[in-house]
């Protein structure tokens, strides 16, 4: 069975790429310092408690075991707190990246699949956007995704280390068995927290900004499911052990939704009225991202199953009405 280390495996994306390896016969080892991740997300599952920054640890690991193939899910990614803080940004999500990549390059693992994210492209020329669009973040959460997709194309050119990086646009939605979804605390992210306004009468979700150049003057997101994404990395992993090449795919549904789209289909899935008030831009958001997904499409035979927004949010819901009563 083919080892893979899934660095931040305990957290939302990754706990649900751990359940898809597993499904196609590969054997997960999560390494996660459990800052935000969970242990229960990952019962079952090999667990190593450690930090990205730990060489030490991180070296151990990869002579005692046969890694194949490190998937690195452990970056902050809270848009708005990086603005604030950047430097908290820049020491996890790019210093601490280079050492997990030194741990591995000094010990021959040689490659990485990178969770990238459509904030690589800032405020976008073309849209759709396709993978060879200007990259130019709009916010330091962005810049730090970037340099590292730099650092990635350097070491395939002085070394033999291959990767894949992987664009997501917003991911969203929860595993059907609704034992595993979105937890982030504080939570920053649009879905969960109308979610909340739908659970809490007293809650009201701010609109972070109504004056942007599009239909309702929301922001348009392409929101994609969080097991289409776990697909798309396994079918990224096999592409890269079979072929060997440095590649970069975006990952989205190809359609957007604005921030009163969402809440409106929140509503219709929900039954449940929902608190709002405008309030003023977020700093770092763009005004529009929506991919074009047609490389994944095409190059990795990659089919998402949830098209729809309500389908979405229905696994969504399901999550929260159950993590509620488990205390996530
Ligand atoms: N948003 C909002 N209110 C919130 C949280 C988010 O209006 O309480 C907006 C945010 O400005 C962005 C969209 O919803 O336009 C999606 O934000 P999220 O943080 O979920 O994901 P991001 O696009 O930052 O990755």
């Amino acid at each position: 069975m083919r080892e893979i280390l899934v660095t931040g495996g305990a957290g939302y994306i990754g706990s649900h790429v751990v359940r898809a390896l597993e499904a196609r016969g590969f054997a997960p080892v999560i390494y996660d310092n459990l800052s935000t991740g969970f242990r229960d997300f990952v019962r079952g599952f090999e667990l190593v408690q450690g930090s990205i920054g730990d060489y030490e640890t991180l070296c151990a690991l990869f002579r005692e075991r046969e890694i194949a193939c490190v998937m690195n899910f452990a970056s902050f990614i809270a848009v708005g707190e990086s603005v604030e803080l950047p430097l908290r940004y820049y020491e996890n999500n790019v210093s601490r990246t280079v050492t997990l990549l030194r741990a591995m390059l000094d010990s021959g693992v040689k490659r990485f699949i990178f969770s990238s994210s459509a904030a690589v492209y800032g405020e976008p020329e073309i849209v759709p956007i396709p993978e060879d669009a200007r990259l130019c973040p709009t916010s330091p959460y962005g810049r730090t995704k970037h340099f590292v997709e730099e650092i990635l194309r350097d070491l395939d050119v002085s070394s033999e280390f291959r990767s894949v990086s992987l664009r997501y646009f917003n991911a969203a939605g929860a595993h059907p068995s609704g034992e595993i979804g979105e937890s982030h605390v504080p939570e920053t992210h649009l879905i969960p927290l109308v979610m909340r306004a739908a659970m809490d009468e007293s809650y009201r979700i701010k609109v972070f900004g109504t004056d942007y150049d599009t239909r309702d003057g929301t922001c348009v997101r392409d929101y994609i499911h969080v097991n289409d994404l776990a697909d798309a990395h396994v079918l990224a992993l096999e592409k890269l052990l079979e072929e060997d090449r440095t590649l970069a795919y975006n990952l989205g549904n190809g359609s957007g939704f604005t921030v009163r789209e969402v809440i409106e289909s929140v509503r219709r899935v929900t039954g449940r009225a929902i608190g709002q008030i405008d309030a003023p831009r977020r700093p770092g958001d763009p005004a529009s991202l929506i991919a074009s997904s047609d490389r994944a499409v095409k190059e990795l035979g990659w089919k998402p199953r949830y098209a729809e927004l309500d389908s979405i949010v229905e696994t969504a819901w399901r999550w929260e009405s159950r993590r509620l009563r488990k205390g996530y």
